[in-house]
């Protein structure tokens, strides 16, 4: 007995056609394995008069079987009234426009306090517009297409060391070495808590470990004279929040820079034991701008604060020539305004 295929969920048969029985969908209506089904030829009525038979059930067939074929979706062609044939300059905008879009409804793009990656900056005033939280200014800035790969580099990375933790959790008292992508205070700024994500934690060697991916140029520059400020700050500050917040040993931070473009072997790893002084040192600072700013007020106190080039292109608040209020943009690297009290820690009246 062969039975019309309605095209249930894995068939493989032709629209149309009968069911053949070879597409392994136990659980489909349709499907009756033929040699279950004794033939009854010139049988009047031949369902009523066949025998019963006893078949597998549906688990134990599929039990028995190589892995169930997954099914193509089915294909269709939209309604005419959506379809816009023979456009592909326009498709291409479309496109990157689609990216573009993307790209600013990340967290990142969206994000307005400041983080551990901010705090670290070379910039006073940079950090300063930060902690007043104003609103993205830069008119030039691409979109963050290498902060946007950089994401994708860490999701991969995030799977990749869930796996890892799956596989060997068996053999470590069914414990996960790494701790991945971890949301933590880091300490306070002005009694407001810093909050950062931290990539992972190895519990095996009490490592604090932050991912990076660059560019050849800054790769060869992170080889040649480390990680700068700004990267050492906030790794400090994550293994702070990790020993602090968490009460977990931390022995050392690490940074390891993955090439955007090149080979995974062009990587850099950097590491240093980690030392709190360097994370409290960063925060110190940052009260000591906050302190400027409530102060002198927002203006002034931005007036005030230096500004130090750090990549003043990509910065949220470059606006390239601006003269008037400096709440409205920075115009970037400026001859330093000369401050109204004695300045420590680079440049930064004391808190
Ligand atoms: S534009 Fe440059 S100088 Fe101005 S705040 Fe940003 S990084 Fe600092």
């Amino acid at each position: 007995m062969r039975q019309q295929c309605l095209q249930g969920e894995g068939c493989m048969t032709a629209p149309g056609r009968y069911c053949i029985g070879t597409c392994y969908c136990g659980d489909c209506p349709q499907f009756t394995p033929m040699h279950f089904r004794p033939r009854r030829f010139n049988s009047p009525d031949p369902i009523r008069r066949y025998p019963k038979v006893t078949t597998p059930s549906a688990a134990a067939h599929q039990a028995a079987q190589p892995p169930r074929y997954q099914p193509a979706p089915r294909y269709r062609r939209l309604p005419e009234r959506y379809e816009r044939p023979g456009d592909p300059d326009g498709l291409g905008s479309e496109l990157l426009q689609l990216i573009a879009d993307d790209i600013g409804k990340q967290e990142r793009s969206l994000q307005k306090e400041i983080g551990p990656s901010e705090v670290g900056s070379p910039c006073p005033r940079k950090v300063g517009y930060g902690l007043l939280q104003r609103p993205k200014l830069n008119p030039i800035a691409p979109p963050m297409w290498k902060a946007y790969v950089g994401t994708g580099v860490h999701k991969m990375l995030e799977r990749a060391l869930d796996r890892y933790n799956m596989a060997t959790c068996p053999s470590m008292g069914h414990a996960e070495r790494f701790y991945v992508e971890t949301e933590l205070q880091v300490g306070e700024i002005a009694d407001q808590p810093l909050i950062g994500h931290c990539d992972v934690y190895d519990r095996v060697t009490h490592t604090v470990i932050d991912w990076k991916t660059n560019g050849p140029t800054m790769l060869k520059d992170h080889k040649a004279n480390g990680p700068g400020q700004t990267y050492l700050a906030q790794t400090h500050l994550y293994g702070r929040g990790w020993a602090k917040y968490l009460g977990l040993p931390v022995d050392r931070v690490m940074l390891v820079f993955l090439p955007r473009q090149g080979e995974l072997s062009d990587s850099y790893v950097w590491h240093e034991p980690y030392d709190e002084r360097v994370a409290l040192g960063a925060l110190s600072r940052a009260d000591g701008i906050w302190a400027t700013l409530q102060a002198l007020g927002p203006e002034q106190g931005l007036a005030v604060l230096p500004a130090v080039e750090d990549f003043c292109g990509n910065c949220d608040w470059f606006v390239p020539g601006h003269t008037g209020n400096i709440l409205n943009g920075c115009p970037g690297q400026l001859p330093i305004v000369q401050p109204a009290s004695p300045l420590t820690l680079e440049g930064v009246p004391a808190a």
